[in-house]
């Protein structure tokens, strides 16, 4: 089963959060407004296109804010993603073909 930790929004299976490392997770629900990926700013348009065309409401979270990407520049900001447990899987399945390597970074 998989468990909830509303602290992080992450949905795993290990008997601990991965993040936080609590054990008082709790199985997750549909609604439950899960962590999905963190993308580079330049992929996060991307994403919230492909999501949005499969109908997957979700919600953006910027990982630094305007205010530090004036100062640094956009393309060391993150975007941190979230979706509906219920959506969760496919959303996931999404991000895997798109960004088959994991990730976006280091090439
Ligand atoms: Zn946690």
């Amino acid at each position: 089963m998989e468990l909830y930790c509303k602290d992080c929004k992450f949905v795993y299976e290990a008997p601990r959060c991965p993040s936080c490392g609590s054990k008082h997770g709790t199985p997750a629900r549909g609604g439950d407004l899960c962590f999905l990926t963190e993308k580079e700013q330049i992929w996060s348009g991307m994403l919230s296109d492909v999501l949005e065309q499969n109908g997957i409401a979700h919600i953006r979270k910027n990982l630094l804010g305007a205010g530090l990407t004036v100062s640094i520049g956009l393309g060391f900001e993150r975007v941190s993603f979230f979706v509906e447990y219920k959506d969760l899987a496919r959303a996931r399945e999404i991000v895997e073909e798109l960004f088959p390597d994991g990730d976006a970074d280091g090439q």
